[in-house]
Parts: structure tokens; sequence; C-alpha cells
């Protein structure tokens, strides 16, 4: 399979698709980054990385930082996550508060915002301040030192997060968040700001496809099963309300954001990252979608 000829080939018919879907606009910040951008990279278990567009350019990795706080929580207290978060699908919007209010402050997956918060609000019990953390575990997964978090985004996000904030608070009145709900949304916006490549993220992925430990470095970040099991937390709950779709169409464990990237993975083959700002009604980048449904068709790849 010669990987970057299907690259090119996809980057060419995606293209189309850029002038679609909208730069998410909740984020001032963001509505200002250009739509018509498209980058993908895969990066092989044996190092090999191989990219099209601007797979080199930092972007907003906002949700994305989801799955490696969770990571890093999981490998703190493993299973004792569980008494404070779901591993359901949730079926509502990324943000939305119904579902926590019936359910009395426990939400459903820690890939949604109000997870999220919980999670972030667990790394506040061991890192000061734990976007330094997060930014420091993401430096080390794809060894690249300059990785940071984005200010302006970050500021962007910190006067606009209203409803955030109301998710944190509705968490907070039914005893489920520790620290002031001040504190954990501040760390939870910088970890969202962190500015990171396609080529980065692609790298960064790999311990999830390579059992639990980055095949780099050797380092084990999560023993075999519990790699598998946040794994499985993608493919269900890691694209939003669209989860059950992209399972159908792309076939493996993902995490999107609103900042227009998707990582993915091949169990035992590869990372991949794509990214384009615009996003479809489900909040996931459209063209970074369909490259990757395009990417598991050309190279018969999938979990399934
Ligand atoms: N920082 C964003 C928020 O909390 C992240 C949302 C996302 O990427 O899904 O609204």
């Amino acid at each position: 399979m010669d990987l970057q000829a299907t690259l090119d080939r996809i980057s060419r018919e995606v293209r189309p698709l850029l002038s679609e879907g909208q730069v998410a606009a909740y984020i001032p910040e963001l509505a200002k980054v250009p739509r018509e951008q498209f980058a993908m990279a895969v990066t092989t278990l044996d190092g090999q990385v191989y990219r099209t567009g601007c797979a080199d350019q930092p972007f907003s990795i906002q949700s994305i930082s989801k799955l490696f706080a969770v990571t890093r929580a999981f490998q703190l207290h493993g299973d004792d996550l569980w008494k404070r978060m779901g591993r359901e699908p949730s079926g509502t919007p990324f943000n939305s508060l119904v579902q926590l209010e019936y359910e009395r402050g426990k939400p459903r997956n820690p890939l949604i915002n109000a997870g999220a918060l919980v999670v972030t609000d667990i790394l506040c019990g061991s890192f000061d301040p734990v976007e330094a953390e997060v930014v420091a575990f993401m430096r080390r997964l794809c060894g690249n030192e300059s990785i940071s978090y984005d200010v302006d985004v970050a500021q962007s996000e910190l006067a606009t997060a209203a409803r955030n904030r109301a998710l944190a608070n509705l968490i907070k009145s039914f005893g489920n968040l520790d620290h002031p709900t001040e504190t954990v949304i501040r760390a939870y916006v910088r970890q969202c700001a962190i500015a990171m490549s396609a080529v980065d993220l692609s790298r960064a992925i790999c311990f999830l496809a390579h059992r639990g430990t980055q095949p780099f470095t050797g380092e084990v970040i999560l023993d075999g099963s519990s790699a598998r099991r946040l794994s499985a937390l993608m493919l269900t709950c890691g694209t939003y309300d669209a989860a059950g779709d992209f399972a159908y169409r792309v076939g493996l464990p993902a995490k999107s954001g609103v900042g227009g990237g998707i990582v993915a993975h091949v169990p035992g083959e590869m990372g991949i990252c794509v990214w384009s700002p615009g996003l479809s009604e489900s909040g996931n980048s459209l063209a970074g979608w369909r490259a990757l449904e395009l990417f598991t068709t050309y190279t018969s790849r999938s979990i399934f």
C-alpha cells in the first residue's frame, strides 16, 4: 500500500468540501481561523510519517485534549474514575446540561464537556497547574518540546464560557466537583487551547494503537487492557452525537474537536490525524471526517 499516494488522492478528493461547513464561532478566537484548510498525517508504529496539506501547522486541539486528559487521569486512578462519571454515549450535544440534571451531576462519559470538567477536577487534585501537566504529557507523547497552549484562544474561551461554567456549577451542586469552579474552568479552557499539528497528534495517539506503550520512546502509558478500553470509549463517545454514523462510515476509534481536528488510530498499525476547520452540523470536521472515511475505504482498514 502506498500511503503517501493515498493521502495525496484524499487531499484532492476532499477539496470541494473545504468551502462547506462552519468554523466554530462560539469561541471568538476560533471564528478567525480561515476555513479552507486541510491537513492529514499518518504515523506508523515503526515511525514513518506521511503527510498532506498543512500537516505541520498547529491548530487548536479543543476536545481532542479530553482524550489525553482522561488518559492521564486513568493512569492515576484506574477504575475509580467511573465512580464519578459513566462510560455511555450521551446522545445529547457535547455541552448539554439537561442530562446532567436528570443524572444528578454524574456525566455520561469523559469525552463530553461535563465529563471532561470532572476529569480536570480530578487532575487538579494531583497537579497545579493542570494545563502545564497536560502540555508536558503532550510534549512527551509526540517528542515536540515546543507544544504549548494558545493564550489568546484560552482567554477568548474564558471570556465566553458561560455554558461550561453552568455545567461545572451544576456538577458542583451535586457534590461531584472538589475544586472551585473557576479553578477547574481555567485549567479546562487552557487544556482545550493547546495548539498542535496533525503530525504531532498522529504521533501522540500511537500509544493507543500499540497496546498502551508509546512505540518511539518505549514509555508505558497504559497497560494493554486499559488502552483497549479507552479506544472503546473513543469509538462509542468520541465524535459527539454522531459516533454511530462515524463507526459505520469510518470504523476506527477517534476523537474530534471543534477546532476541526480528528485523531484516530488503526490498532497495531498507525496513528492518524486530520484537520479542516469547517464543521458539519454534528460538530465534526466535514472534510476531516470524509478524509478518514476515504482512508479506511482505500486502505481496507477498520476495527471490524
Ligand atoms: N473548549 C470547547 C468547549 O468546551 C471544546 C469543545 C469541543 O471541542 O468539543 O466548548
